[in-house]
Parts: structure tokens; C-alpha cells; sequence
């Protein structure tokens, strides 16, 4: 082994998974990339032995005594109890930070969006990713999500430095916090206290529905964008297509401990083993790779080469078009066509070269603790009953709760009690708030008593929700929303 070889882990994948990793590894080592490869199965094959993971324990030795993971696409089985291999590297790994260029190569690649630039910076590791879901009721299913404030400050902190670092002008937050005001209110607020901190870079927010037809209309009106996990990864492949294709996109996942690089796209069974599938996404991804490894010439070799490639018109089924592309050419031979461009640059296209400036190693904050006084006001108690709201809320009004008061009763969050409405439409599944009759902090006792009269009175509890105040205002969302 040579000394300086960055010994890597490499995993093929599932699907076109195959194809485009042989093609990735073919151009990194015409390249001259000093790598070391250490194969790693994951995905389909592992599942199917009945590693519910898609991962094997021993694996993770492998991927923590690498420097970096290059990992092609996964076929996760739909049901069955699987459990997405992509969220659990991530979150197991703690590579918070999802970093996705989107980048259109006008006119060689045909886009409406010819000046698109962006780099979506994708929360990693919460949100409704958590995968903690339940059936409560015969009628219905929950997603818990969950947005943390370490979590917010992680991702928010990495955008700003990385839009710093690499002169771009403006960072955009996209949420949603005009319905979830206090998960997505969270990640806002944070956004704006951290966005202070850096007086040169250009702040917004944007509702994400509004901001995600901003960007499908305008993408050159964005720079980088950071977002919760979920609406990231919704907004990449948006980004990716209308820049031409999402099999074009590349994408770096970042921790304090390592890092892993993959195509945005999936394992695109359909396209499976017919030499058709673009490998383009995960040749950039392993550029990002080398930019990590601090292998900033076959970065820039690599990086070229491609864009070279694209500039010449050899395109796979995806981006070719009559007329504008010069050869359609599958997997296989495009992995051929940018090895033969090695050392070669665009001539129309924007060359790149890679510096090392451009490594993107900050590590994440220790947090402040917060300090909040925290009380104990009351409960949502939820139940299951198929009666109508009428006799639901007969069964539960106008009763003695000790030192609670029943404030009110909601179904799917509207309101059936006090001043409900006979529109509302209900199922199975109702929210009771019980609040404590002088604003009083309760203790856990107090809950208890209340569950058992409940319980003894013979409704069926499936959960309960504590309400807190923090700092004396309430922290739980009101009937109103
Ligand atoms: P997908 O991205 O795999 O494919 C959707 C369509 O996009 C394909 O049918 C194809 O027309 C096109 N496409 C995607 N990649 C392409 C490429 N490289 N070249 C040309 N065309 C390409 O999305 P999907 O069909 O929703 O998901 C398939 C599987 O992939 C699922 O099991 C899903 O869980 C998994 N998935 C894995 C990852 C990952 O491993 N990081 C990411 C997303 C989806």
C-alpha cells in the first residue's frame, strides 16, 4: 500500500447501484486518486438475509477505519419492518450535515434554468427521519417529528460557514413554521440568531411552498438554502431535475467523524442491469470525496474530465438530446469517455480547480446549555372511541378532575370542544386536554391520579402528551394551531 493511499470504504449497492459505482471507481483510478478500496455489502443482499438494518455489525468496523464512505444507492424493501440503510449510516455516523449541489451546464445539458447554482444544505439526522411511528387507533397512523435545537444550530451553523468559505453570497432557510410553529419555529429562530453572526452573508426565509415554486421558477435567485431533513430532500431532487437531470446531482454527508458520498438519486430498479443509468451523480459525489481526502488534483482532473465530457455532447439516455447532444452512450462507455478526457478541461464550461480552501472541515459547536425554568401544567390525554363528537364529549364534560380542569377536546387538531362545529369530520382518535386549575406547576403524581380516574372510568388511553411552560409561556401548540 502507498503510504499516502486514503484507505476508503466502497459499497456497490443495489439497483443501478452496480453500474455506476464499477464506472465511479474505473474513472478514480485512471484519475491517479490515491485510494484504497475496502468493499463493504449493504443493502438488498443483507436485508434479505434477514439483517432487518440492511447492515452487517461487523461492517462498521470496516466504515469507521476508513477515512471516507463512497456509497452507491439502496433498494430499501417497503414494509416488512426494514429499516432505511441510508438513515441509519447517517444518523449512526452522525453525518448531520447533507450538502447537494445542483448545477445546470447550459447549453449542453438542456434546462429552462440555465444560470442555476444552488447547494442545498439538507438537515440529516431528525425530523420525521426518526422513523418513530406508531398505529394508535383502528383509523389511524403516527410520525413523530422531531427537531432539535442542537440539531437546528449543527446544520445552520455548517451552511453559513460553508457559504463563508466558499464565497457564496446569500444563505435561505426554508420552513414551514406558519403551521408548525413550534418544530419548525424551532429551526426558524434558530436560523435567525445564527444568521446574525454572520453580518456579510445575505439572510431570508422563506414559507417552504412558496419558496420551493421560487426555486422550480427562479433557482438562480438562491444560492445556498438550508432546510429541515425531510423538505431538503424533496427540494434536491427538485433542484437536481430542473437543472437537467437528477442523475446529475452528487452529495457529501458530514460529521465530526467522518464522511459519506453518494449519488441524491435512488437505486432506480427499473433501469437495473441495461447499462442505460447516468453515473454522473456519484462520479461528482466521489469529487466531493477527493475534495475531503484533500486530493485536490484528482478532484480537479475528475471534475473536468466530466465536465469535458458533458461539453462534448457524449450524454446517457436522460440528458441526450437530438440535436444538442453529439452521442448516446450508456453507462459503460461514458465512464470511458471521461477517462479518455482525463487532464482535459472544458472549453465553454466554467473549469474548476480545487484548493485547499476548499476543505469543509469545521467541527460542530459544543451547544450552550439552556437554562429554562420548566412547569408542569397539564396533559393531553388521548383516547380512542368510536362515538360521534356528541357522545364523546358528553362522556367526558361537566366531571370532577380533581386539581384539572378539562380545557378541551380536539379531533385530527380541529376542535369539537367547547364550540365545536357539526361539520368536523372525526375518526377514532381524540385529544382531551386537561389543564391544572390554577396555573400551578403539577407533579407526576397529580398526572397519574388523573390517568387512573380515567382509565377507571373505562376510556382507552393510547398516549399521553405532558404540557410544560417554559419560562412561564406555554410550550405546546394551542386548538388553534
Ligand atoms: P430513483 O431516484 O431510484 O429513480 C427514479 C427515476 O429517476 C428512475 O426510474 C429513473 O427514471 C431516474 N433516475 C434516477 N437515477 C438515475 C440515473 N442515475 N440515471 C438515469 N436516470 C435516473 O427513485 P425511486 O424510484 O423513488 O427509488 C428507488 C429505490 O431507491 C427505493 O428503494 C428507494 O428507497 C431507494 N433510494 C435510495 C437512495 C439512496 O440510497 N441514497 C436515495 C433515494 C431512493
Amino acid at each position: 500500500m502507498g503510504s499516502q493511499k486514503a484507505p476508503i470504504a466502497v459499497a456497490r449497492g443495489d439497483g443501478i447501484g452496480p453500474e455506476i459505482m464499477q464506472a465511479t471507481l474505473d474513472i478514480l483510478e485512471a484519475s491517479g486518486a490515491q485510494l484504497e478500496t475496502h468493499e463493504v455489502e449493504i443493502g438488498e443482499k443483507c436485508y434479505l438475509k434477514g439483517c432487518l438494518s440492511g447492515i452487517e455489525p461487523e461492517t462498521w468496523e470496516t466504515i469507521r477505519n476508513t477515512k471516507a464512505f463512497l456509497k452507491a444507492p439502496i433498494t430499501t424493501p417497503q414494509g416488512g419492518g426494514f429499516k432505511s440503510l441510508n438513515v441509519t449510516v447517517r444518523t449512526t455516523l452522525g453525518l448531520y450535515a447533507n450538502v447537494r449541489p445542483a448545477v445546470s451546464y447550459a447549453p449542453f445539458v438542456e434546462t429552462k434554468h440555465p444560470n442555476m447554482n444552488v447547494v442545498i444544505v439538507r438537515e440529516n439526522e431528525e425530523d420525521l427521519y426518526a422513523g418513530i411511528e406508531y398505529r394508535q387507533t383502528p383509523e389511524v397512523y403516527q410520525s413523530l417529528k422531531l427537531i432539535t435545537r442542537p440539531g437546528s444550530e449543527k446544520i445552520i451553523r455548517y451552511a453559513f460557514e460553508y457559504a463563508q468559505q466558499q464565497g457564496r453570497k446569500k444563505v435561505t432557510c426554508f420552513t414551514k413554521d406558519n403551521i408548525m410553529k413550534i418544530s419548525d419555529g424551532l429551526f426558524h429562530e434558530t436560523y435567525e440568531e445564527i444568521a446574525k453572526e454572520y453580518p456579510d452573508i445575505e439572510s431570508e426565509h422563506w414559507i417552504i411552498d412558496i419558496g420551493t415554486a421560487k426555486l422550480a421558477d427562479t433557482p438562480e435567485a438562491f444560492d445556498v438554502i438550508v432546510l429541515p431533513n425531510l423538505y431538503g430532500d424533496i427540494l434536491s431532487d427538485v433542484a437536481a431535475q430542473i437543472s437537467g437531470s437528477v442523475g446529475l446531482a452528487g452529495s457529501a454527508n458530514i460529521g465530526d467523524h467522518g464522511a459519506m458520498f453518494e449519488a441524491i438519486h435512488g437505486s432506480a430498479p427499473r433501469r437495473a442491469g441495461q447499462n442505460v443509468a447516468n453515473p454522473s451523480g456519484i462520479i461528482l459525489g466521489s469529487v466531493l470525496m477527493l475534495v475531503y481526502l484533500e486530493q485536490m488534483q484528482a478532484a480537479t482532473t475528475v471534475h473536468n474530465a466530466w465536465l469535458r465530457t458533458i461539453e462534448d455532447g457524449v450524454h446517457t439516455y436522460d440528458i441526450f438530446k437530438e440535436g444538442k447532444s453529439t452521442e448516446k452512450v450508456g453507462t459503460k462507455e461514458f465512464a470511458k469517455a471521461v477517462i479518455d478526457r482525463l487532464g482535459k478541461s472544458p472549453e465553454k464550461l466554467t473549469p474548476v480547480s480545487y484548493h485547499e480552501h476548499d476543505i469543509k472541515k469545521h467541527k460542530s459547536q459544543a451547544m450552550e446549555t439552556i437554562n429554562v425554568t420548566r412547569d408542569l401544567v397539564g396533559i393531553d390525554v388521548f383516547v380512542f372511541d368510536k362515538e360521534t363528537a356528541e357522545n364523546f364529549q358528553k362522556k367526558l364534560i361537566n366531571r370532577n378532575y380533581g386539581s384539572f380542569d378539562l380545557k378541551m377536546i380536539t379531533n385530527r387538531g380541529a376542535k369539537i370542544y367547547p364550540d365545536g362545529h357539526p361539520e368536523t369530520f372525526c375518526v377514532d382518535h381524540w385529544r382531551c386536554r386537561f389543564v391544572a386549575k390554577e396555573s400551578t406547576k403539577q407533579t407526576q403524581r397529580d398526572l397519574a391520579s388523573l390517568i387512573m380516574q380515567l382509565a377507571e372510568e373505562g376510556f382507552d388511553i393510547i398516549k399521553t402528551e405532558n404540557l410544560y411552560n417554559f419560562d412561564g409561556k406555554p410550550a405546546y401548540s394551542s386548538a388553534e394551531g
